[in-house]
């Protein structure tokens, strides 16, 4: 995968468009979800989950324009790199 541009991100929550769930990864560096335990003062244990930090934006690649969800680490260097 060749992606060498990418345009200004597009606000949309990256979790529901309209009432729809979507998966939370990156399609670059395949980064998701991860579980861990919320421990409380009082050491109570209940699950909770981390979410990556996604930004929705258009990238090309191949030549092509694609609407892209990826991790801001990853729109980071992709900015960079124009
Ligand atoms: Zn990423």
């Amino acid at each position: 995968m060749l992606v060498y541009s990418l345009y200004a991100p597009y606000n949309i929550p990256h979790t529901q468009i309209g009432g729809i769930l979507m998966a939370a990864k990156c399609d670059i560096c395949g980064k998701e979800v991860m579980f861990g335990n919320h421990v409380s003062h009082a050491h109570n244990r209940t699950r909770r989950r981390w979410k990556p930090n996604l930004i929705k934006t258009v990238a090309i690649i191949d030549g092509k324009k694609k609407r892209v969800k990826v991790c801001s680490k990853c729109y980071k260097k992709l900015r960079k790199a124009i």
